[in-house]
C-alpha cells in the first residue's frame, strides 16, 4: 500500500534534516506528490512526536478524515490511535494520537484555549495554496507568535511547516521572513488541453454546464482508450443530478442503438463531494474491477486535496461553487462561478498522472479569456471575516487592521464584521470582546447561529432551535435528483414533510425532519430587502415558493445566486415579532461604535444560558444525527 514510487521519498532525509534546523519551513511539490500522508509519518518516526504531538491542517474536512485514515492504514494502526483526526463536532483522537489531523478551523480553536499551542512539536499547515480563511488567519498568528519574538523571548521551540502545491512560493517564504523553501521534484505526463466550445459568456449564470459535461463525458467513455473519468462539477446537487443523467444516459444510448454495448455497460459513475461518509469516498481511492472504466464526479475537492490515481481524461465544467460576500446585502452568497485560469492548470494536471492525459474543458477561448480570472482570489478577500476577526479579538489581537495578513481583506470588510459583532453584542462599543463574544466564539457555529442558540435558550426553547441551527451548518439536507421521474417523487416527499407542520416555514420543516429522522413550488416569488433596495426571490426549493402574495416579512437563512439572487430557507414573521429588534439592525456604522450604547439585555441571557450546561453537548448530537 505503502507506494514507494512516490516522489517524496527521495526526500525524506533532507526534509527531516531542514525540520529539526529550522522553526519555519515551506515544502512544496505537486499535487500526489506526497505531501500530506508521507511528511507527517516521517517526522514521526524521526522521533519529533515523542513528547508532544504533530498537528496537520487541512482546510477541507473529508480531506482531514480521508488523509488520517490512508496514514492510519499505511502505518498498520487503528485510526484514533497513534493516527487521528478532529474535525467540528467528531474528534477520532486518544492520548496516545500522535500524529493529529484536523482542519485549520478546529487548530484556530485550539489556539484561544492554548495560544502557544504547547502540545504539539510541529504543526503543518498543508494545502496553503488553497488560501481558506482559516489557514490564512492561522499565517498571521503563528507568524505573530512564532517570528516577531525574536529568542530568547520565543517561548517555544514549535516548528512550523507550510505545505504548498507549487503556487505563490516567494510570496509565501517572504512572509516567513524569507524562510527556507524545499521542493519535492514532481512527476507527471502531458496533458493535451481541448476546448470544446460548448460553453460561452452567456452560459455563466445557467446551468448548462452539468448537461453539456454528461455528454462530453459519455463520448470519452465510448471514442477513448482505457483510463478513468474525472468529472469536475460545482455541488452535491449538481453531482447528484448528472450521475442521475449518467446513469439513465448510458441506458438510453444501450437501448436506442440495440446493441448490447460493454463500454456503456463498463462505466462506474461514483459521485465525491464533502458531506459524504468517509466509507462512501473511499471507494473513489479503490481500483475500477478490470474492464470497468471508473468516472468520478466531483467537486473541487479532487483537484488539490484528494488525489485518485488512474485518471486519464478530466472532465472541466469551468465552474466553481464559491461563498461570495456581497456588499450590497451584507451577506456571504454561495456563487457559481467561472475557475480561474491556474485552477483550471490544475485540474487538467489530474490527468496526468500516470500517464499521459486529455482535459476536456466544456469551454471555449473567448470565454477563458473573458470569464476566467487569472488566480483564484483566497477567501480572506471574499467572505465575511465576523467569526475570525471575532476569534481575533478574543486572541487579544485588538488592532484587527494591522493584523499580518499574507493578503489583507479590503478595510470595508474589517468593519462590516465589526459592525455585525457590535450587532450582536459580541463586542462593546470600543471594540473589546464582551462576555456575551467570549461565549460566542465557543459554539463551532457562525456567531449569527451561536447567537440564535443562546436567544433561544433564554426563552427555554432551545430544544427546538438545536436541530435547526445544527441542521443549517451543515450542506443542504435535501438532494434533488437528476432523473425527472425521481425528481417528482423527490419532490412531493419533501412537500410532505412541510405540510406535516403547516407548509409554510422552512426551520420548521427542518425540525419535522430532524425529528422525523431520530424516530426512525412553482411561481415565482420576491421580496424587498430593507435598506440595502436588492430585489430576492424565493428559492424553489422553499414551501414558500409559490406564496408571495401571503408574505409581508420573512426571515430567511441563506442567499444563493444563480440566474437571480434566491433566499433559502426561509419562514414567514410578524411585524411585532421583529420590531424590537430592527433599530440594532439599522443603525450601526462601523465608524460610530463609539458613540452608541451597549444594550443590557445579554447579561440576563448568559446567566440563563449558564444553567443549560449540556447544551453544547446537546447541539454536537443534533448534528451529528442530522
Ligand atoms: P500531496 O499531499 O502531495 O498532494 P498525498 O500525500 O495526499 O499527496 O498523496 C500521496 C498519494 O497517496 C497519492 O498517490 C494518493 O493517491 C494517495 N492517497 C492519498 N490519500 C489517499 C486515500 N485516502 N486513499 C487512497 N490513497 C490515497
Amino acid at each position: 500500500m505503502d507506494d514507494p514510487a512516490l516522489p517524496i521519498r527521495r526526500s525524506r532525509r533532507e526534509l527531516v534534516e531542514a525540520v529539526r534546523e529550522q522553526p519555519f519551513l515551506i515544502v512544496t511539490g505537486e499535487t500526489g506528490s506526497g505531501k500530506s500522508t508521507q511528511l507527517p509519518r516521517y517526522l514521526f518516526e524521526a522521533g519529533l512526536a515523542k513528547h508532544r504531538a504533530i498537528g496537520v491542517t487541512q482546510p477541507r474536512r473529508v480531506a482531514t478524515m480521508s488523509v488520517a485514515q490512508r496514514v492510519a492504514d499505511e502505518m498498520g494502526c487503528a485510526l484514533g490511535t497513534v493516527v487521528g483526526y478532529q474535525v467540528r463536532f467528531d474528534d477520532c483522537t486518544s492520548e496516545d494520537t500522535a500524529i493529529r489531523y484536523m482542519t485549520d478551523g478546529c487548530l484556530l480553536r485550539q489556539i484561544l484555549a492554548d495560544p502557544l499551542l504547547s502540545k504539539y512539536s510541529t504543526i503543518i499547515l498543508d494545502e496553503a495554496h488553497e488560501r481558506s480563511l482559516n489557514t490564512d488567519i492561522l499565517f498571521g498568528l503563528l507568524k505573530k507568535l512564532f517570528l516577531q519574538k525574536k529568542p530568547p523571548d520565543r517561548k517555544t521551540d514549535m516548528k512550523v511547516v507550510v505545505m504548498s502545491a507549487t503556487l505563490e512560493v516567494d510570496k509565501l517564504s517572504e512572509f516567513f521572513g524569507h524562510c527556507s523553501v524545499l521542493h519535492i521534484p514532481g512527476r507527471s505526463y502531458p496533458v493535451k488541453e481541448i476546448f470544446c466550445n460548448l460553453l460561452s459568456p452567456r452560459d455563466v449564470g445557467s446551468s448548462a454546464y452539468v448537461t453539456e459535461a454528461v455528454k462530453v463525458t459519455l463520448d470519452v467513455h465510448l471514442n477513448e482508450p482505457e483510463g478513468d473519468i474525472l468529472v469536475f462539477l460545482t455541488g452535491q446537487m449538481e453531482i447528484e443530478r448528472a450521475c442521475d443523467l449518467l446513469f439513465k444516459k448510458a441506458e438510453a444510448i444501450d437501448y436506442r442503438y440495440e446493441v448490447h454495448d460493454r463500454a456503456v455497460e463498463g462505466l462506474l459513475i461514483l459521485p465525491l463531494y464533502g458531506s459524504m461518509s468517509t466509507d462512501q469516498q473511499k471507494r473513489i481511492f479503490l481500483p475500477a474491477p478490470a474492464g470497468i472504466r471508473k468516472c468520478v464526479v466531483s467537486t473541487n475537492i479532487a483537484a488539490t486535496s484528494l488525489t485518485i490515481e488512474g485518471v486519464r481524461y478530466v472532465v472541466d465544467s469551468g465552474f466553481v461553487k464559491q461563498l461570495n460576500h456581497n456588499p450590497r446585502v451584507g451577506l456571504d452568497i454561495l456563487e457559481v462561478v467561472p475557475i480561474s485560469k491556474s485552477e483550471a492548470k490544475q485540474r487538467a494536471g489530474r490527468a496526468g498522472r500516470t500517464s499521459s492525459g486529455k482535459s476536456y474543458r466544456l469551454y471555449g477561448r473567448e470565454f477563458w479569456e473573458q470569464c476566467m480570472p487569472t488566480h483564484t482570489v483566497p477567501e480572506i478577500r471574499r467572505t465575511s471575516l465576523t467569526a475570525v476577526i471575532l476569534t481575533l479579538k478574543c486572541l487579544s489581537v485588538h488592532d484587527v487592521i494591522r493584523f499580518p495578513y499574507l493578503d489583507p481583506p479590503e478595510e470595508r470588510h474589517i468593519l462590516e464584521a465589526l459592525k455585525e459583532l457590535y450587532q450582536c453584542s459580541a463586542i462593546d462599543r470600543r471594540g473589546h470582546v464582551t462576555r456575551l463574544g467570549e461565549f460566542l466564539v465557543q459554539f463551532p457555529l457562525p456567531p449569527n447561529l451561536s447567537c440564535a442558540v443562546i436567544k433561544a435558550a433564554s426563552l427555554g426553547c432551545e430544544d427546538l432551535l438545536l436541530p435547526i441551527a445544527a441542521m443549517l451548518s451543515v450542506e443542504n439536507v435535501f438532494i434533488r435528483p437528476g432523473d425527472p421521474q425521481k425528481q417528482k417523487e423527490a419532490e412531493l416527499q419533501h412537500q410532505e414533510l412541510s405540510s406535516q407542520v403547516g407548509g409554510c416555514n422552512d426551520f420548521a420543516t427542518l425540525l419535522n425532519i430532524f425529528e422525523q429522522c431520530k424516530a426512525r413550488s412553482a411561481a415565482k416569488t420576491f421580496c424587498t430587502m430593507d435598506g440595502h433596495g436588492s430585489i430576492v426571490y424565493i428559492h424553489p426549493s422553499s414551501t414558500l415558493y409559490n406564496q408571495e402574495s401571503l408574505l409581508e416579512w420573512i426571515i430567511f437563512h441563506d442567499v444563493t445566486v444563480t440566474s437571480k439572487i434566491y433566499v433559502r430557507t426561509v419562514c414567514p414573521v410578524r411585524y411585532e415579532w421583529v420590531k424590537d429588534l430592527l433599530p440594532r439592525l439599522h443603525q450601526i456604522d462601523a465608524h460610530e461604535l463609539s458613540s452608541v450604547a451597549r444594550e443590557e439585555v445579554t447579561e440576563e441571557e448568559i446567566t440563563k444560558w449558564q444553567h443549560k450546561e449540556d447544551l453544547k453537548r446537546q447541539l454536537e448530537g443534533a448534528t451529528d444525527n442530522s
